[in-house]
């Protein structure tokens, strides 16, 4: 059988430049909707811990990544925790939820083995440090609609 580049050989290369527009749903799955109607419902934060390797990952998930274990054991972690690298961006971008400079971190919560990713507020970018403590920022419960975003933010501790 011919390969494609064999039988494209010789041929005139024809461009046509458009655009789709392709509307989608993407579902969160049965353990990622409980974790995000925890945040919405009760403003919790929960993790899945592995039976095995004893491993607490947030936001929680079904599978562990080191033992291919499955993970039905569900417990709360903390709101506040370490934050452990961050990352500004000066480029907006229609689909960021916020104004520049936006402030992304990854935040290690006390109880949770695995790092979290979200936004930073209530900080000046230059005073960040990693290692520094932050604490969740939750929207109020009526603007709270089962979304990573009803955690608006992480802000240090005092
Ligand atoms: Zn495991």
């Amino acid at each position: 059988m011919a390969k494609v580049t064999e039988k494209l050989e010789g041929m005139d290369v024809w461009l046509y430049h458009g655009q789709i527009y392709i509307p989608n749903t993407y579902s969160a799955g049965a353990v990622g909707s409980r974790f995000l109607i925890e945040l919405r419902d009760n403003k919790k934060i929960m993790g899945t811990r592995c039976p095995i390797c004893n491993l607490v990952y947030v936001p929680a998930r079904s599978v562990c990544r080191d033992c291919f274990g499955e993970l039905s054991e569900w417990v709360e972690v903390s709101q506040k925790g370490t934050l452990l690298t961050y990352t500004v961006t000066y480029q907006s971008n229609p689909v960021q939820p916020v104004s520049t400079p936006i402030v992304y971190g990854i935040v290690q919560l006390d109880g949770a083995d695995t790092g979290f990713v979200h936004m930073l507020g209530e900080v000046d970018p230059e005073k960040l440090k990693a290692e520094m403590k932050v604490k969740a920022v939750f929207k109020a419960k009526k603007e709270r609609q089962g979304s990573i975003l009803d955690i608006k933010y992480f802000k240090p501790l005092a």
